[in-house]
């Protein structure tokens, strides 16, 4: 699936891995509680179409996206499992997602109320998840009233209200007050409905993990599915270990050797101290190896060997332990010899989040599948 005059630089999504996690997860969630398989940002950067097939074989109950334009790209991919769109969508994407089958979440009665008006000619009929915000602040309603009156402007136009969810703040942290109110007032919005949806959600991968309590009908597994813990303190308290999904490689096409007083890179910022190998990757920040990752490590003959110098836009400089040919295999992320590099790594260095790190990754680097 290489492009025939690509570089070589790929990112491998194993796709057996994600299976793992998504069945690990499940046996841990237990038979009354579904995996919905979170595909968003083209599936975290790993391809959303291969990533949402590979969850489903593995038993998910369902996909999750968060943009209208992402869940149609899933149905024209042929993919026929139940989709949720997390976020917000145009009042007039509810016709689109009837005659698409797209569940959609309501997020307001405003919303609700104009979409009802509009569905006694949908084509098919519309499925909603309600929306609760009990605390991200982000969208959703924020009362029991509103909660109610969105929850009978669906069922009086015969929208069917198929779930109920909410998100939290803090689930990647250690048990914390704002978490526990979220929980609670989750759970009173729930009971506050005429009739339990079928399904009821609350938990991204943190919460799957350190809340066992609150994983309701299904939990909406992101991050973790793709083998990255949502956090360091989660990383600590894994029940199970984590598969990682992606492995960025590439070659080195080019091998120098400098001398004392050389300098590497745009602003000379790099300047050897003595007689040294250094090599040239095809990668660089328009591929997601973005600049503030100057002086990060990559692995080559099994071994850690630092850049050197800025990264530049398509390419990027690293010291070498010896001479090396032109072709040598370099990993930038993913397991080498017995080293391993993993995003939480780059997250680290970039003062982010490894989520932030997979999805940089551009659309330059092909991913290719095993
Ligand atoms: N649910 C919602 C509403 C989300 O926005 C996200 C992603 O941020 C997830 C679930 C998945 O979260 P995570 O990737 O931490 O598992």
């Amino acid at each position: 699936e290489q492009m025939k005059w690509g570089r070589p630089t790929v990112a491998a999504v194993n796709l057996e891995a994600i299976r793992e996690n998504v069945r690990n997860t499940a046996r841990m969630a237990g038979p009354d509680t579904g995996v919905i398989a979170v595909v968003k940002a083209d599936g975290y950067g790993h391809g959303a179409a291969r990533v949402a097939e590979a969850a489903l074989e593995a038993g998910a109950l369902m996909l999750a996206v968060a943009t209208p334009d992402e869940a149609v790209e899933l149905r024209e991919a042929g993919l026929e499992a139940d989709i949720l769109l997390l976020g917000a969508s145009p009042v007039p994407f509810a016709r689109v997602a009837a005659e698409k089958d797209i569940i959609i979440t309501a997020d307001s009665p405003a919303w609700m109320e104009q979409v009802a008006a509009d569905a006694p000619d949908f084509a098919r009929p519309l499925r909603v998840h309600l929306k609760v915000d009990t605390g991200m602040g982000r969208i959703g309603v924020r009362s029991g009233e509103d909660l109610i009156r969105m929850y009978r402007a669906a069922r009086a136009a015969k929208i069917r209200v198929d779930g109920v969810f909410t998100h939290f703040a803090t689930a990647d942290e250690p048990d914390n007050e704002v978490w526990r109110k979220q929980a609670s007032g989750f759970r009173e919005a729930v009971a506050m409905l005429p009739e339990r949806p079928r399904l009821v959600h609350a938990s991204n991968s943190a919460a799957t993990f350190m809340h066992p309590e609150c994983r309701f009908d299904a939990v909406r597994l992101g991050i973790s599915m793709y083998g990255i813990a949502p956090s360091g303190f989660v990383g600590e308290h894994l029940p199970f270990p984590l598969s990682p999904a992606l492995t960025l490689s590439t070659e080195l096409v080019h091998v120098k050797r400098i001398g004392r007083g050389d300098t590497v890179s745009y602003g000379a910022t790099y300047q050897a101290s003595g007689d040294e190998w250094v090599g040239t990757l095809p990668i660089g920040y328009a591929d997601g190896f973005l600049r503030g990752l100057g002086g990060q490590d990559v692995l080559i003959g099994g071994r850690r060997c630092p850049v050197v110098g800025r990264i530049c836009m398509d390419q990027s400089m690293v010291r070498l332990p010896r001479e090396m040919e032109p072709g040598e295999p370099v990993v930038l992320l993913g397991r080498q010899g017995g080293e391993e590099i993993r995003p939480d790594e780059w997250a680290k260095r970039l003062g982010t989040i490894p989520y932030e790190v997979v999805v940089t990754l551009s659309k330059r680097i092909p991913r290719v599948y095993l």
